[in-house]
């Protein structure tokens, strides 16, 4: 996982290149043509997205030479475990998780059904160790960009399924392009998630234009646009997009094929499959807490998920929107999605694991707990505000009313607290940095 701070190449071998943050090399793959050994770069989710100039970058570094190890410290010190204090059972997954050995389902079952408030803390403090130990303090803030609130899908949750009466949106490419534009000249986001619902208004040509002037900007682009042929798909890689989030939503057949009308389970993860091998950097995982699901169908997802090799797992609570069929269920507990993350965790300790903005909506903390259980990668929601308010995926969605320089900030000053995601998204938010918030 990349730093979203420049860093400079140090080596190419073919289309992979090796960079290094400060003393700390990554691998990535060299996705512009004109580099060389010695230039200063940023990276995004293991792309090389942009070549900066060097009185910049070394500018730019200036101001994070000493809060660079500042941050790390205070990860390192609040993702300690004493080990010692841990019990046999805790210390025997640790082992595991240690060796690389993959946990059983029963071990995995055995971690969903704790209850107990001091053993789940150290379930999560544990995941949160390994956590730092595979990635250190990295972690990906993504925008995201909500462009078109149409889905031609009627999934038995979602607010903006086919059939639900509310007010209809769908940006331009004009305006979408000037959104990104905005996200990376005046906030400097390294990587933008373009997503919408499944959307057929917009055809292969107005996606690839979005797509071809959005990656001229110098960032990663990542498209979450639902079922679109492998052919779309391929353009869009052909055009620039590196990074797609496709969720199988769910491993459980039944509850899909009811919960998900005139969709398929198969289709989606035959999809899924096929990003995978076209190149794109793969976000998918599934959504916790439909109704009849059990403990066994989370470690099925959870397996296929893995089974999946995604570069980065997503997992949202359910939060069914008013006026749909599944309003009332009953609410998903935050825990149960903490649980999920710290497993996943381990059975793929290497992951990336996104906090969703739909955890933020469950609980005002869960954000931040999440991050402390095993997860390390944000999105902060940087859609138009007067579209932002109508994509209403659930009911109060954290964030709506927010503008976009407070979210931003708010959400730097947290991963400050938490020694996380040396990031110069937003200057500003950096300069405003309180004194000593980064000291560990
Ligand atoms: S969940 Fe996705 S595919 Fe289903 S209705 Fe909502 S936006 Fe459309």
């Amino acid at each position: 996982m990349c730093y979203a701070i420049p860093a400079k190449l140090v080596a190419i071998d073919g289309q992979t290149g090796t960079i290094d943050y400060f003393g700390e090399k990554r691998q990535i793959l060299l996705d512009l043509d004109d580099v060389a050994v010695g230039d200063y770069v940023y990276a995004q989710g293991g792309v090389l997205v942009r070549k900066i100039p060097p009185k910049e970058a070394e500018e730019i570094l200036e101001h994070w030479q000493t809060i660079f190890f500042e941050l790390k410290k205070t990860d390192a010190a609040l993702s300690k475990i004493d080990q010692n204090k841990l019990s046999s059972n805790a210390l025997a997954v640790l082992q595991k998780v240690n060796l690389r050995k993959s946990l059983t389902p029963d071990e995995m079952l055995s971690l969903f059904n704790l209850q107990d408030e001091q053993e789940l803390k150290v379930l999560y403090e544990i995941a949160n160790n390994v956590r730092q130990r595979e990635h250190g303090n990295s972690s990906c803030i993504h925008g995201v960009i909500e462009f078109s609130n149409y889905c031609s899908n009627n999934c038995h949750y979602c607010g903006i399924r086919k059939d639900q009466e509310l007010p209809r949106y769908r940006m331009s490419i004009e305006e979408i392009i000037s959104a990104a534009k905005e996200a990376v000249d005046e906030y400097g986001f390294k990587a933008l998630v373009l997503q919408s619902g499944e959307d057929f208004w917009y055809d292969d040509a107005k996606l690839i234009t979005m797509v071809r002037e959005i990656r001229k900007m110098g960032v990663l682009v990542f498209v979450s646009l639902g079922l679109r042929s492998k052919g779309t798909y391929q353009k869009l890689y052909d055009a620039g997009a590196r990074a797609v989030l496709l969720r199988f939503e769910t491993s459980n057949k039944d509850i899909f094929a009811k919960l998900r009308p005139g969709t398929n389970l198969a289709d989606r993860v035959q999809l899924i499959k096929a990003l995978k091998a076209m190149g794109y950097v793969l976000a998918t995982g599934f959504i916790v807490g439909f109704p009849g699901e059990t403990n066994n169908d989370l470690i099925q997802n959870i397996l296929l998920a893995k089974y999946l090799a995604p570069d980065m797992y997503s997992f949202g609570p359910l939060i069914p929107a008013s006026n749909t069929p599944l309003f009332g269920s009953p609410k998903v507990s935050k825990d149960l999605i903490l649980k999920t993350i710290a497993v996943m965790r381990f059975i793929d300790s290497n992951s990336n694991i996104l906090v969703t903005t739909a955890l933020e909506t469950l609980d005002r903390n869960a954000k931040q707990e999440a991050l402390l259980a095993g997860a390390n990668s944000m999105m902060i929601n940087i859609t138009p505000k007067h579209y932002k308010e109508l994509y209403k995926i659930y009911d109060d969605k954290a964030d709506v009313t927010k503008e976009i320089k407070q979210s931003i900030q708010e959400t730097v000053k947290m991963l400050y607290e938490l020694g996380r995601a040396p990031t110069d998204i937003a200057a500003h938010a950096v300069k405003t940095r309180p004194s000593g918030q980064a000291r560990g």
